[in-house]
């Protein structure tokens, strides 16, 4: 047996050299050439600046002891303190926190916001959890983060089966830890402990906007557009609301336990309701066709909004996506290969970095509330974040065009070209 010793150093992998990470790395790697950024900043921005590993033990409704692995990775911090979503999922790992961060440095850069990105989370099945242990279960983790996380360092917020009250519990575990309501230190809380109106509906109605905005340039009109949508969640199923509230028709739509089609449009509110009752989409009993996740996938639309989780689209499957438009409100859904055989296929995708902007864009509005301490209503924040958005999705659509980009290689582009500018201006310390 080689002994460690032996082993050449360039061949143990990095911590987060995997899965994920090779993605997000291939994208800035292909975005780099159009960048035409100094080689020294690509080279920060190849890394996370820092990454956090925790166990995180609790006491089980059963009176055991379990240990959960948990991470948060902040990628850059040059802007302005970083800000993420913390998920609970048994696939977490240091890897994808690193690919999820670094997407957020460039969602943050091209919707201009002073923050740089991050993302963290626990290693879990947070369906097999109790209320009870859920809370003990992120009370730890926040206290394992002393000192990581904080106002001016790192803002955590909702992802993957996380919600307002893991926010509330974050809040509450850090104020105690300082002595003081710091409603700053999370977004996406209730708005009882100082969250934002809108901010609950922010990601999904922002991937409608960024939608809508394409249809302006594609000069199609969003009414009567058929759409599936994969998710059931935060981003899918608002998401899937507003495109009904603007006259789309939604024929289907999945959660993890499968999908449901209908030609004629499906009744969400139903939907919803049994979901919330019955905890997932499968056995819904009204007039639906149901599907598995994949097969829905493949049924023919107009628009396909993936909300669930990454690498959804692949290269296996992206030669059978009969849709016209790939809205990614998900992180990370379409892999390289599926990407480039999308585009080959003409089919438009609206990048996950655009598109899903619109929570970390009101969950900016949200912590600049809490710093003032002073509270904007539900219009003027749906205002103000359209104007970002759109002006986002502006400035990446007329990069595409002027440089014969696809959507994702300009967003890319634009993100990288402002963090780029910023790491000039400061230089490098010492
Ligand atoms: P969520 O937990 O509220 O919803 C996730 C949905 O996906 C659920 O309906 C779940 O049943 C479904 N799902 C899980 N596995 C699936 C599978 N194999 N096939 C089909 N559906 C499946 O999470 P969310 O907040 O809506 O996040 C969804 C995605 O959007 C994630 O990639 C997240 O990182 C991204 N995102 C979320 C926000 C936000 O503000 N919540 C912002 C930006 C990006």
């Amino acid at each position: 047996m080689a002994k460690a010793a032996d082993i050449p150093v360039e061949t143990t992998p990095l911590e987060w050299d995997a899965s994920l990470w090779r993605t997000a790395i291939a994208q800035l790697e292909q975005a780099l050439p159009v960048a035409s950024i100094d080689p020294g900043i690509a080279e920060r921005l190849r890394n996370p600046e820092h990454a956090v590993l925790v166990s995180v033990p609790i006491h089980m409704d059963s009176g055991e002891v379990k240990v959960f692995h948990a991470y948060r990775v902040q990628h850059s911090r040059v802007l302005g303190p970083t800000k993420g979503g913390v998920r609970y999922d048994p696939h977490v790992s240091l890897a994808e926190c690193a690919a999820l961060a670094m997407w957020m440095t460039w969602k943050c850069a091209i919707l201009r916001l002073p923050y740089g990105g991050a993302k963290g989370g626990i290693r879990c099945n947070p369906r097999e959890l109790s209320i009870g242990e859920l809370e003990r279960m992120t009370r730890r983790y926040t206290q394992e983060l002393r000192g990581v996380i904080g106002p001016q360092e790192d803002i955590p917020a909702p992802d993957m089966a996380t919600d307002e009250q893991t926010m509330a519990w974050m809040m509450d575990t850090y104020s105690m830890q300082v002595g003081h309501a710091t409603p700053e230190i999370v977004t996406g809380k209730p708005i009882s402990v100082g969250g934002s109106v809108f901010r609950h509906e922010a990601t999904g109605a922002g991937v409608v906007m960024v939608v809508e905005r394409a249809c302006q340039r594609l000069g199609w009109e969003l009414a009567g557009q058929r759409c599936i949508v994969q998710g059931f969640g935060k981003v899918g199923g608002i998401a899937a609301s507003e495109l009904v509230e603007r006259g789309a028709v939604v024929t289907g739509i999945a959660d993890y336990s499968g999908g449901a089609f209908s030609e004629e449009g499906l009744d969400l509110a139903a939907l919803a309701r049994w979901t919330a009752e019955h905890g997932g989409l499968a056995d819904f009993p009204g007039v639906v066709t149901h599907t598995t996740n994949a097969e829905l996938l493949e049924l023919p639309c107009d628009i396909l909004v993936l909300a669930a989780l990454e690498g959804q689209v692949t290269g296996v499957n992206a030669g059978r996506i009969q849709a016209r438009i790939v809205a990614e409100g998900a992180n990370g859904p379409t892999t390289i290969e599926a990407d480039a055989i999308l585009a080959e296929r003409g089919i438009l995708v609206l990048p996950d970095i655009l598109t899903n902007a619109g929570g970390v864009t009101v969950s900016y509005f949200e912590w600049v509330q809490d710093l003032g301490r002073l509270f904007w209503d539900r219009d003027d924040i749906r205002h103000r974040l359209a104007e970002k958005m759109c002006d986002a999705f502006d400035r990446v659509w007329d990069l595409a065009e002027r440089e014969r980009l696809t959507p994702r290689s300009a967003a890319l582009v634009l993100g990288i070209r402002e963090v780029a500018a910023a790491l000039e201006a400061r230089g490098l310390f010492p």
